[in-house]
This record gives structure tokens, C-alpha cells and sequence, in this order.
């Protein structure tokens, strides 16, 4: 595989995938990297690190490290980062013979600031999710399946395999529908992910889950999610007195160690309907997608 000059983190991706005839399920990105010169992946053992890439500035040489014991998932995820490194040749090496990549680092999503190298790492993970759970192929496997639902999640997480994490992020993302996905840990909030029309949601990383939320009140048995339940729009969205809110849709998993995934969706003909009501639209402070 040759690449010329890509410039940004899509076009390299699509570049890729332009030199595949098709995209095999799931994206074989040991594969792909050993094809794109890089000649070596193997284990590395130091505390705290999830991966390295060992190389120059050149990029004359690469070899991927990737901690010993990692999960099948956590594993191609370390190889897409580190290849998002050694592809994107404006990510200056931080030490002479390349990056090494903690825990924290494969987590940057958003650098919040001006920090070049937390941005390289925003840009890494970025790059890994566009490989391996690509748009195109994710929106075919969508197009079959109605509404929003954590079952649509645990099928790519498997199909693609990618941690649920990073597939309801993508899920989010690419659905279509307005939709949000919380990660919490024994009750507190830890990550959201909103798609971008999905409004601002009340609660920030470290505080409790609120207490009418499905997520606080069900507990569906390990692995399978709940039914999907109406909750007042109250119990996530922030409100001022004298408005209302539309009524959200939330459903649950419950993960080992104490982990939780949580979906928020819309009822879209409540918010059809309201898209006709200019004080409803105000009030809702819901970004509607043109006059629908
Ligand atoms: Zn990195």
C-alpha cells in the first residue's frame, strides 16, 4: 500500500479504504499496518502505557508496542493509534525514538486547550475509530435497524470489535438521530457523548446519576439491556421554570465493575410535532434540523 500525501486524518482513512476493493468485518488493522511499512508489532511491558510506536521523525522505520495482556478489543484499538501516529507525519516525535501512549492518552477526546501534544493524541484516537469503525460500513449496517437502541451497539461492538465505549460514541455519531450516550462508574457520571443536535445535558463527570433516571433506578441483569423507558426531560436536560421539556427515551446496561452505558433518545414525532410550535421550539432549546 502506498500513500501519498494525504494532509488530514479523513483522507488518509478514505485513502485507505480506496485501496481495499471492500472493507472486510472486522477492519484487519494488524493487516493493514504491516502493508502501510510498518514492520514489526509487538508486546511492551512498562506501567501505565498502552501502546508506542517506535520510529523517527522520518518515519524511515515503525514498529507498534502494544501492552502484553491487553483485551482483543483494547489491542486494535492501541494498533489504529499508533498508526494514526505514524501516518499523520505532522506528529513530531515528543522523545528521540517516538511516542509512548499512557491509559489517559488513548481516552483524548477533546484537548479543551492549546497542548499540541494532547492534541496529537486527540488526532490518534480520532484516526483509530475512523479505521476501524468506518462510516460507510457502519451506516449500511444502520440503515436495517429502527430507532435508537443498546442492542444496536452490542452488534457492532461485536461485528467491529471495538470496546462498547468506543462503538456507542461512533454509534452516536453516525445513527442520525438525536441521541446521547453516558458512561457512568458505582452511580457518577464519567464521559457523554452527544450527538450534535442532542441538547446540553445537566449533569457533569463526577456527579451522581440523577436519582429518577432509569440508570439510577433498574437494574436489568449483567450484559443485557433494559427495556427502553420513558423519563421526564427534567431528569438529564437543564430546564427554567415556566418551560417544558420533551420527555427523553433511556435505556441501560449494566457492565462488570460496577460500569454502566446509558442511552438518551428522543421521541422524534413529539419533537416533529413541536418543531411547528415557535415557544415549544424556543423553550426545548433543541436545534431542529431545518423546518421539518
Ligand atoms: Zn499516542
Amino acid at each position: 500500500m502506498e500513500l501519498a500525501d494525504c494532509g488530514s486524518l479523513e483522507k488518509i482513512a478514505d485513502e485507505i479504504f480506496r485501496q481495499m476493493s471492500e472493507i472486510p468485518t472486522p477492519v484487519p488493522i494488524e493487516d493493514i499496518a504491516l502493508a502501510l511499512d510498518i514492520a514489526d508489532i509487538r508486546g511492551l511491558e512498562a506501567d501505565g502505557f498502552e501502546g508506542g510506536l517506535v520510529t523517527d521523525a522520518e518515519r524511515s522505520s515503525g514498529a507498534i508496542l502494544v501492552k502484553e495482556g491487553s483485551s482483543l478489543e483494547r489491542r486494535r484499538f492501541t494498533v489504529g493509534h499508533e498508526l494514526g501516529h505514524f501516518l499523520c507525519t505532522w506528529h513530531q516525535p515528543p522523545a528521540n525514538d517516538g511516542f509512548r501512549c499512557s491509559t489517559g492518552d488513548m481516552r483524548k477526546t477533546i484537548t479543551g486547550q492549546v497542548d499540541r501534544l494532547a492534541d496529537i493524541e486527540v488526532q490518534a484516537n480520532r484516526f483509530s475509530v475512523l479505521l476501524l469503525l468506518p462510516a460507510v460500513a457502519i451506516s449500511r449496517d444502520l440503515k436495517k435497524k429502527a430507532g435508537v437502541d443498546i442492542e444496536h451497539i452490542l452488534y457492532l461492538a461485536g461485528r467491529y470489535q471495538m470496546s462498547k465505549e468506543a462503538t456507542a460514541r461512533r454509534y452516536v455519531e453516525l445513527r442520525g438521530e438525536r441521541c446521547a450516550a453516558i458512561v457512568s462508574h458505582l452511580g457518577k457520571v464519567l464521559r457523554i457523548y452527544r450527538q450534535r443536535d442532542f441538547p446540553f445535558i445537566d449533569v457533569r463527570s463526577g456527579e451522581a446519576i440523577p436519582r429518577t433516571a432509569i440508570t439510577a433506578r433498574l437494574n436489568p441483569p449483567l450484559g443485557r439491556p433494559s427495556d427502553c423507558e420513558t423519563v421526564d426531560g427534567s431528569t438529564w436536560l437543564s430546564t427554567t421554570i415556566g418551560t417544558r421539556l420533551p420527555s427523553l427515551y433511556e435505556q441501560v446496561l449494566v457492565q462488570a465493575n460496577g460500569y454502566r452505558l446509558t442511552l438518551l433518545s428522543f421521541d422524534e414525532d413529539e419533537v416533529d410535532e413541536a418543531a411547528e410550535d415557535e415557544e415549544l421550539r424556543e423553550s426545548w432549546a433543541i436545534r431542529f434540523k431545518g423546518k421539518r
